[in-house]
């Protein structure tokens, strides 16, 4: 399964998390309008899953259509851009996103930074979502949190699997000492490709379905992208592989792997769960 986690180019910085929606719409400069249709083309009949940052569907409308009539997943990845760590947030966020998440039935959540806490599940099931995919986790992994699903981005455990799979699991030094190498992160396909690509045909042939993660600035490259972004990378080197071009990477993706959207993996799921 290909996600991406649909953002505006500075959604990489702290920076820009409290200035007006306003000052975010300028700073933006229609990136995230104008990346949408080239990824598309690129996907051509391939289906994938689209988390969508909500105040984007506000500064551009046509966005969710656009991907929902291609025939891709229309998800939610937050309202605006930023940790969301607490219930308060959590609430507030999705109060503020129903109307447009209705309109496109979005069903599918992916948390920022993929870094959520236990709270969230109940909240999901109370706005009608059906599943999230929120934590790392070895591929293959899929969790029942009362009625709703978490299908983990997918991680390769080197040496064992891990016992406790409760929120957050997120990319820190404690996952990756643990053993456990968040190969479906765009950092590692930045990274280590080559190694990406063995990970994947391996955990295909164990019938196991990796659930990756890419942007939209990996994929199509924002205008004076690195004089906006060095200062941060400066800051955080962590976040220079995720400035690196991706569109290669993801041609060969395409290329050499089938690719479902989250949520028609997760209904297939739900359906034989339900029949065990
Ligand atoms: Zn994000």
């Amino acid at each position: 399964m290909l996600t991406i986690d649909y953002e505006s180019w500075y959604a990489l910085s702290r920076r820009y998390d409290h200035i007006t929606s306003a000052e975010r719409h300028k700073l933006d400069e229609n990136f995230a309008r104008n990346a949408l249709d080239p990824i598309l083309e690129k996907l051509g009949d391939k289906k994938i899953t689209f988390y969508l940052v909500g105040e984007l569907v506000e500064w551009y409308p046509e966005l969710p259509q656009k991907i929902f009539n291609a025939g891709h997943e229309v998800g939610f990845h937050c309202q605006v851009h930023r940790p969301l760590t607490t219930v308060a947030d959590i609430k507030q966020d999705f109060a503020s996103s129903a109307e447009w998440r209705k309109k496109y039935q979005v069903r599918g959540y992916r948390a920022p930074m993929i870094k959520t806490i236990e709270a969230l599940y109940p909240l999901l099931e109370e706005n009608q979502f059906t599943y999230s995919s929120s934590l790392y986790a070895p591929t293959g992994t899929q969790i029942k949190k009362g009625n709703v699903w978490e299908f983990p981005v997918s991680a390769y455990p080197l040496w064992k699997r891990p016992k406790e799979l409760q929120a957050s699991r997120h990319m820190t030094p404690t996952l990756l000492l643990g053993g456990e190498f968040p190969y479906a992160s765009s950092m590692m396909s930045g990274l280590f490709p080559k190694t990406v690509f063995r990970i994947i045909e391996k955990e295909l042939k164990r019938g196991l379905s990796p659930i990756l993660f890419l942007h939209p600035y990996e994929i199509i490259k924002p205008e004076r992208w690195f004089q906006r972004i060095a200062g941060d990378v400066l800051q955080h080197p962590l976040l220079y592989p995720f400035t690196w071009n991706k569109s290669s990477f993801l041609d060969e993706l395409l290329r050499s792997f089938p690719t479902s959207s989250v949520i028609d993996f997760v209904n297939e799921q739900i359906h034989a769960d339900s029949k065990n």
